[in-house]
């Protein structure tokens, strides 16, 4: 097993929304929200979800080019979140972006040749002709000419300048290449070009590739794994073709729901995403996608099928939110007539109908609490209604907030996320000398040390909140042994102990997928 080259953990990025001359912080938005994955060397990830999920500031905090709140991003065995301007400038060099606008990712004054060779004279490559001698070289390998480096970005169609902004990107050598919508600006005809190029030039320079993009179309033709995100979370990650073959997470399978898929059998085909995506700065609690979920969980006491309970609980959300506006209800239910008079019976009808509600719900002990909460409505009560539906309508979906969880182990969200923190600490250590690693490991640990205030086993467990033994055996043996490593000094073994255990394993965070 070989250490991947990227490993992020915890990844967060807050922005302070603030009010009056003093700036004081009333909230926050909550971009990203302490997301974590790996990608491998030569391996393409694909981070998905719908615009103003936060995948572009994930790429953008991944690569320190805005300052993560919290989180650690391992690259090749150091901290990039603890570098230094130095130590940033020379990773610089090895992560590379690729926007999605190429026109404006270009400085109109500058020739193709300038704009592509500009990163190597950053980097200190003085020599002119040289410089042009790559740059030839490159655009020829993104399929255009070597004498295009005369020219200039206005003489380029969109395609051509995605294939510029590829060679820009890989200038340098990188080992990484984080693309933010790559094709999203290019017309449906040119997408497929570059998407074989980024494919092609993967596999030629044996690039690392972070691809970012809303459509499952993109991710499903070049990346070998991916993580889905939902509102500043990872709610589910993959290799492609299982993801799309059987997907976990509700969220994935209502993203697939308008893709064609191999199996016409497959569980939630079919189901549309419906409604907006919730505002960062006020997340919904419990689950985040509760409030658009197709399958949110029913209450057990009741007998209602998925759609009617998904209708029930859009009504309780609404009543509890915005609220719903009676007023315009009697107008409609009045038809013309005096909104005042509206029969009330008229005014249930138009509100049922306006959420998708049956006449009368299947289950009667459901069926008397929405219409005594219609009642309350009806007559002017929309705190008291808001109350009924709160009360009478739970979702475990709303009061639990699902963590993610490994395929095929017995771990809980909670140990798999200690096991991560746990993992990517011991990361920026596998090239340290063993001194330097019990040191570490004496600081990490100071409020755990034995009677004899030295670190053992039971100290790093509770100083990485390692429960022991863990619930899932085989988990347990190899984080056991990934701690003797480290109490040896040996930070490599016990990285490769715990990458080995752990590799690129299939997650989902949902309540549907949790063990008893
Ligand atoms: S926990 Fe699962 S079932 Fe419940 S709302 Fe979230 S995604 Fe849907």
């Amino acid at each position: 097993m070989t250490r991947p080259l990227l490993d992020v953990e915890g990844l967060t990025k807050h922005y302070p929304v603030t009010e009056g001359v003093l700036r004081n912080e009333v909230g926050r938005v909550r971009a990203v929200d302490g997301i974590s994955f790996t990608v491998d060397r030569g391996e393409t990830l694909g981070l998905v979800g719908e615009s103003g999920c936060g995948k572009s500031t994930a790429a953008t905090t991944t690569l320190r080019l805005e300052e993560p709140t919290d989180g650690h991003v391992v690259f090749d065995g150091e901290d990039v979140t603890a570098y230094d301007d130095r130590a940033l400038k020379r990773f610089r060099r090895r992560a590379q972006m690729v926007f999605q606008d190429p026109t404006s990712s270009f400085d109109p004054r500058m020739s193709i040749g300038e704009s592509v060779a500009e990163p190597l004279r950053v980097h200190g490559m003085r020599d002119r002709e040289r410089r042009r001698r790559i740059v030839g070289d490159l655009l020829e390998r993104v399929g255009l000419d070597a004498a295009d480096m005369d020219r200039y970005p206005h003489e380029f169609s969109g395609g051509q300048k995605q294939r510029i902004g590829l060679a820009r990107a890989l200038v340098i050598n990188p080992d990484l290449v984080v693309a933010d919508e790559p094709v999203s600006a290019l017309d449906v005809s040119v997408q497929a070009d570059i998407l074989d190029l980024i494919d092609r030039l993967q596999q030629e320079f044996g690039l690392a590739i972070v691809v970012i993009s809303h459509d499952m179309g993109v991710v499903r033709e070049v990346c070998d794994r991916v993580a889905v995100m939902y509102l500043g979370e990872i709610v589910e990650t993959a290799p492609t073709e299982k993801l799309f073959e059987d997907p976990q997470h509700p969220y994935t399978r209502a993203l697939l729901g308008s893709t064609p898929v191999a199996d016409p059998r497959r569980r939630g085909q079919g189901t549309k995403l419906t409604g907006d995506v919730p505002s960062p700065s006020d997340p919904p609690p419990g689950c985040r996608f509760h409030t658009r979920c197709p399958e949110v969980i029913p209450d057990e006491d009741y007998d209602l099928d998925a759609e009617t309970w998904r209708a029930v609980l859009n009504l309780r959300l609404r009543a509890a939110s915005q609220g719903i506006d009676i007023e315009a209800v009697r107008v409609y239910a009045a038809a013309g007539d005096d909104p005042e008079a509206a029969d009330p019976e008229a005014v249930r009808a138009e509100i049922r109908e306006e959420f998708d509600l049956p006449p009368t719900l299947p289950d009667p002990r459901a069926e008397e609490a929405l219409s005594g909460a219609l009642d309350r409505l009806v007559a002017g009560d929309a705190d008291g209604a808001a109350e009924r539906l709160g009360e009478a309508f739970p979702t475990v979906c709303r009061r639990e907030r699902p963590g993610l969880v490994p395929d095929g182990t017995d771990l809980s969200a909670d140990e798999w996320a200690a096991i991560k923190e746990f993992r990517v600490w011991i990361a920026t250590l596998v090239d340290a000398d063993r001194e330097v690693v019990t040191d570490r490991l004496e600081a990490r640990c100071a409020n755990e040390t034995n009677r004899e205030g030295s670190v053992d086993r039971l100290a790093i467990r509770a100083a990485f909140r390692l429960p022991e033994p863990l619930s899932d055996s085989d988990a347990d043996r190899a984080v056991s042994a990934a701690v003797d490593s480290l109490l040896a000094g040996r930070a490599a073994d016990a990285a490769d102990e715990l990458y080995d255990a752990f590799g690129p394993l299939r997650e989902s965070a949902c309540h549907l997928n949790r063990r008893e």
